[in-house]
């Protein structure tokens, strides 16, 4: 069930249902839009006898939600969920493309300085990397636990850039919650439904990748989770899924983008380097994901590939980063995007001759 307050409902009235909600043994999850508040009523098994709600001051309408998700549905917030950070002009799901760049794994102090002043340079705005390494086999690099997230902490502070990084269950969720600014979900996890719940109970937002095999409607399912728990701060992500195709690792959907952005306010970026596992594959198909309508990408970067402790064959060299950066940038205004500016050496310039290297901005509209 939802409830549509009018547009100039009040905060006291807006509260009142709230509390009626509640009162009544439901969660209410109330989102403010852009002309007026939308209060989900979720944990009810049944119907919502509507007339308890529907007389109440301020309400405009009751709504049954038909669709088994409900808080991630544009039923419930038209608008485009936009993701904001305190200290930072970066956003996710507004008309700056976010780009996430960084190594698979954070192997040392090295690697990882190196990988992200390059990526900074570069206009990345947020640092990927694995301290938890959910890998195929037992035996592989497993990641580095805490002192892989406090060095993405340092490259945080450092650079500025803001940290995503993956927690496989609750202790690690626990850390990554502390250190990192995003927290990431993986693919083999999409369906670790108390993950997801511990997820939703955390003070940061999610990213969310789509399992290997899972649909449209289990994916916003699980991000339902999340929000259910009451954070309403989800950022999807397609990785690809398996095909009988074996000419790469995953097949990247990029149909899926379209079609959750119908169904869904939240964010949607795109990781075309798990999506394909191959390097040469990487740059097309971030220019075909911007060119979709993505929110942003996540790519794997690493300074000397080959001897990368996981995923080296998908990662790019930072020049060819810098390349694909060049060709999003030229993109992005056809869809109405813009490109944060460069790292320092662009700042600079920017600051001498007052000229930003973002494209157009223009709003964008996933209804049409
Ligand atoms: C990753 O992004 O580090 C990762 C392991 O990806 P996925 O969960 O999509 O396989
Ligand atoms: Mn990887």
């Amino acid at each position: 069930m939802l409830v549509v307050m009018r547009a100039h409902a009040t905060a006291g009235q807006v509260r009142a249902v709230c509390e009626k909600i509640e009162s009544l043994g439901y969660r209410a999850h109330s989102i403010p839009g852009a002309e007026r508040t939308a209060i989900g009523i979720t944990g009810n098994q049944g119907e919502i006898e509507a007339g308890t709600l529907d007389e109440m001051p301020g309400v405009q309408e009751v709504i049954r939600v038909t669709k088994p998700y409900k808080l991630v549905s544009r039923d419930f917030r038209q608008e485009n969920t936009v993701i904001t950070f305190p200290d930072s002009d970066a956003t996710v799901g507004g008309p700056g493309l976010a780009i996430f760049a960084g190594p698979c794994a954070i192997e040392s102090r090295e690697q990882a300085f190196a990988v992200a002043e390059r990526v900074h340079n570069a206009g990345a705005q947020f640092f990927r990397g694995g301290a938890y390494k959910p890998r195929t086999s037992p035996y592989s690099f497993q990641g580095m636990g805490e002192d892989g997230l406090r060095i993405m902490a340092e490259v945080r502070d450092k650079f500025g850039l803001k940290i995503v990084t993956e927690a496989v269950d609750n202790e690690s969720l626990d850390l990554v919650e502390k250190y990192a600014d995003i927290i990431q979900i993986g693919a083999r996890n999409m369906q670790n439904y108390s993950l997801l719940k511990r997820a939703g109970r955390a003070s940061k937002p999610v990213l969310l990748k789509r399992g290997m095999s899972a649909t449209l409607e289990e994916l916003l399912m699980a991000a339902e989770y999340v929000m259910s728990e009451g954070n309403y701060n989800v950022i999807l992500c397609e990785r690809g899924v398996r095909t009988f195709a074996d000419h790469t690792r995953n097949t990247l959907d990029l149909s899926l983008i379209p079609a959750v952005q119908r169904l869904s306010h939240l964010p949607i970026i795109v990781d075309p380097s798990h999506g394909t596992g191959k390097r040469n594959k990487v740059t097309p198909l971030s220019r075909a994901a911007v060119a979709v309508g993505a929110d942003g990408l996540m790519v794997e970067v690493h300074h000397d590939p080959d001897k990368a402790l996981s995923d080296g064959i998908q990662s790019l060299y930072p020049d060819q980063f810098d390349e694909l950066m060049n060709q999003v940038r030229q993109i992005a205004p056809v869809v109405g995007r813009t490109v944060a500016g460069m790292g320092f050496k662009e700042s600079a310039q920017e600051a001498a001759t007052g000229h930003s290297s973002g494209g157009v901005a223009s709003p964008r509209d996933h209804r049409s």
